[in-house]
């Protein structure tokens, strides 16, 4: 018997009512191990209405007492990390040290979050006109939305709920229906941490429900993370519908070698970015750009260490690579080496099944593919293929490789390789880009700054998390104010003016 995988409505498990579900599997098995929900419009409606209720109390609760709830939550987090990465590796696929390292940094954002009396404080002006003071205040938006993807089933989550939550809002998740139970475990900390019951709400389902979401009237805000094709349309159905959006979309991301580098360092840099979480990061190297005669060394250093990496479940401690999330993306990757070889790319290591590649018959593995002479027509190049493949493009100069790279239409994250710190400091002025690596390959940044692409990485004008996020869930109140002796009120037609 599978499992059945529901909600989380006010403060606990409830069970859907659509009778829709969708299959969630093992990848590393093949083997479907539960089936979860799928909410309609009017099961979207209750679960807002519930928050709506919720989040008029939660506005008052003092700056101290969320912080403590922070506090607490970020304990449970912490002590029952390795419990949540199980969860993630069974449904997910990830090896269980990267699904801790995905945990940690989300958990960065809950302290930071902690943090909320701090991050809250306005500005005041006193005497800005003669017995006149001003200032400013964030208050809370009300109900908003967290529609996350597949990839990181608990950072992404907590990139933006910690902080929506701290500020005063209550938060509504509609987590990838691919691996959807880590959701429920955050869920649970955050009852078990103190959080009034409707502050924090799970609604599982597919288009149905985000469709319903964003056209609420009662959700403020929404936060998105996945492909471009629906961030943008998240964006563009939730600002139709007055809600704030930041919809955070696909990646190409390239990491440019100079000359110089250190051949090693960069190769390391280059499998670890490329073939962790077997490619399905948005911060995974999926493109180095080699200038000049570096490339055969560097080709030549990445295929030696593909061999030593092992394939396998996750949940097994030696394993180094996992499998992909499902059957139909692993063949659609299989189709895009197919595509880079027939296209004129050398396949110089080939992770296909019946190619040589050394990976379990059962489940949804793939092995590392490594292409070289990738030009950027090929669709090897210009699609996110979210895989265990790294492109080598062949560039001549810095400029040509600058151009390669700011005329790509993502532009999540970015990396330079290099020893020469003013050819590293010019990238960083010159290159379009988001988020930017110098000798750093996966350049996230940590959560006292904010996350975000540019171009089609990015759909709205404010970052992930960091003070950008506390902006982002908060809306800004300016008060002019006086405190005047009776005695002296008068009538005034004019415009105030400041004496
Ligand atoms: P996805 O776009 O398929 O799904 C993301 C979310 O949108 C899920 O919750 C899903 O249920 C929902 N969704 C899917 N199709 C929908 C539709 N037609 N209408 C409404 N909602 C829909 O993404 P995914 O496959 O889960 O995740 C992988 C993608 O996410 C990659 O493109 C990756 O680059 C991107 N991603 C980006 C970042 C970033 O920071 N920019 C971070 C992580 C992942």
């Amino acid at each position: 018997m599978t499992t059945l995988i529901s909600h989380w409505i006010d403060g606990r498990t409830t069970a859907g009512t659509s009778g829709r579900t969708s299959p969630v599997y093992n990848p590393a098995t093949g083997v479907q191990t539960a089936e979860v929900d799928l909410a309609t419009a009017a099961e979207v409606d209750a679960v807002v209405t519930k928050a709506a209720a919720a989040a008029i109390q939660w506005r008052q609760a003092s700056l101290s007492r969320r912080s403590a709830v922070l506090f607490a939550f970020r304990e449970l987090l912490h002590a029952r990390t390795d419990e949540l990465a199980a969860i993630v590796t069974a449904e997910h696929g990830k090896v269980l040290s990267d699904a801790v390292g995905e945990i940690s940094r989300g958990l960065e954002n809950v302290e930071f979050a902690t943090g909320v009396p701090q991050l809250l404080k306005g500005g005041f002006s006193e005497q800005a006109s003669t017995g006149v003071d001003v200032y400013s205040i964030r208050q809370p938006l009300g109900v908003v939305a967290g529609i996350t993807p597949f990839n990181f089933p608990v950072m992404v989550p907590l990139w933006m709920c910690a902080n929506a939550i701290a500020t005063g809002n209550a938060f509504i998740l509609k987590p990838s229906e691919k691996d959807p139970s880590a959701a429920l475990f955050l869920a649970q900390l955050w009852a078990e941490a103190g959080l009034p019951d409707g502050i924090f709400s799970v609604v599982q389902g597919d288009k149905e429900a985000v469709d319903a979401l964003l056209v609420h009237p009662d959700i403020a805000a929404v936060s998105f993370v996945g492909s471009t094709p629906i961030a943008r349309y998240i964006y563009e159905t939730g600002t139709a519908n007055g809600k704030r959006v930041q919809a955070l979309g696909g990646a190409k991301n390239h990491m440019i070698v100079l000359p110089d580098a250190d051949i090693d360092m960069a190769a390391d840099a280059a499998v670890s970015a490329a073939y962790g979480a077997a490619g399905e990061r948005c911060m995974s190297i999926s493109v180095a750009v080699a200038i000049g005669d570096i490339g055969d060394e560097l080709v030549e250093a990445i295929a030696a260490r593909l061999p030593k990496l092992t394939i396998g479940n996750g949940a097994d401690p030696d394993t180094d690579m996992g499998p992909l999330i499902t059957a139909v993306h692993r063949d659609r990757v299989v189709g895009y080496i197919a595509e880079g070889a027939e296209s004129g790319a050398t396949v110089v290591v080939d992770g296909r099944p019946g190619y040589g590649a050394d990976v379990p018959a059962d489940g949804f593995f793939l092995g590392t593919t490594l292409l070289d002479n990738v030009t950027t027509g090929m669709s090897v190049y210009t699609d996110e293929i979210f895989g265990p493949v790294l492109s080598v493009v062949r560039a001549d100069t810095y400029e040509q490789a600058l151009r390669i790279v700011n005329s790509n239409q993502y532009a999540n994250g970015t990396a330079i390789f290099t020893r020469d710190g003013g050819a590293a400091r010019q990238f960083q002025f010159d290159v379009e880009v988001g988020m930017v690596g110098i000798n750093v390959p996966i350049p996230v940044p940590v959560a006292y700054y904010s996350f975000g692409g540019w171009k089609a990485s990015l759909f709205g004008d404010t970052h992930m998390y960091g003070p950008e996020g506390i902006n982002f869930y908060t809306r800004g109140k300016v008060v002019t104010s006086r405190w005047p002796d009776p005695a002296t009120s008068t009538v005034d037609l004019g415009f105030p003016r400041t004496r």
